[in-house]
């Protein structure tokens, strides 16, 4: 903790001692998530889940439980998909990582996945994080696209306050920048790893909207300190049913795992 973190005269004082508490052992590797936007159907999540557990992956991420910024292309809860979506990650010794949109959905959920995602648009759905915080389980939390690292690290001392293990994810701000679809802050990963043990991760599918960007991305992340990224993945990215164009190839992921590591070895954050 600097003096410039908890000492500054402007703002609301930052109060988020149990992050600043929070303590969680180094990983010689990289946290990944990765998986389909959505899970269209079981073909396609068998190709998938095949090469998420060739390259051990860490949590498989599938939409099974999907929100839309639009409310007509809202996939809504699938208990019948979630399950065969998890069924088959488990068995191929995946864990699974399920985004809960409605606290009324959480127990069901925590029952079928070894983690949950609380997405950027819950970030300060405080009834949610208190009832995500008492699960014995890892709690991705998202940072919303226009919240400051207070208000982030504010929604995530919520998580600390109970029994579960929290991850963060950087997944971008809204802009008017018009080249990505949000602005991923990469400058807020060394800052928050100045201030906490809980390990930060990047999400430069939704964090960039572009398929050519998401690779640099995740390399500047890492670069910068991340503990792991989120990344989509789909056999074939242009026919992806929901965010194609930021769909990155399955094929690619192998690749893409092992350059990230390596840059993860070269810059040696601890
Ligand atoms: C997601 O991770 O599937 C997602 C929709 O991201 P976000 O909550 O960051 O928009
Ligand atoms: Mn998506």
């Amino acid at each position: 903790m600097t003096d410039f973190n908890m000492k500054r005269t402007w703002g609301p004082t930052p109060n988020y001692p149990g992050v600043i508490a929070h303590h969680e052992n180094f990983r010689p590797t990289l946290m990944v998530l990765a998986g389909p936007c959505s899970v269209e159907n079981e073909g396609q999540a068998k190709i998938i889940v095949k090469e998420l557990a060739r390259n051990q992956v860490m949590y498989a991420r599938g939409g099974v439980y999907r929100a839309g910024t639009y409310p007509g292309k809202v996939f809504g809860f699938q208990p019948i998909l979630a399950k065969v979506w998890a069924d088959l990650c488990h068995k191929a010794g995946l864990r699974v990582v399920m985004e809960c949109l409605d606290i009324r959905e959480l127990d069901e959920m925590a029952k079928i996945a070894d983690a949950i995602q609380i997405g950027a648009r819950h970030m300060q759905d405080y009834a949610l994080l208190k009832e995500a915080s008492q699960l014995d389980c890892r709690v991705f939390l998202k940072r919303h696209p226009g919240s400051t690292l207070d208000e982030f690290l504010g929604a995530a001392e919520y998580l600390c306050k109970g029994n579960c293990a929290p991850a963060l994810i950087e997944r971008g701000s809204s802009t008017h920048m018009n080249h990505v679809r949000w602005d991923l802050s990469i400058s807020i990963i060394p800052a928050i790893k100045n201030l906490t043990k809980i390990p930060i991760l990047i999400d430069a599918s939704h964090g960039t909207g572009r398929r050519d960007l998401v690779e640099p991305m995740i390399m500047a992340g890492v670069a910068a300190g991340a503990d792991g990224f989120l990344v989509e993945v789909h056999p074939n990215p242009e026919l992806s049913l929901s965010d194609a164009d930021q769909a990155y190839p399955l094929d690619g992921l192998k690749q893409l795992i092992q350059k990230a590591n390596s840059v993860k070895q070269a810059v040696r954050y601890a």
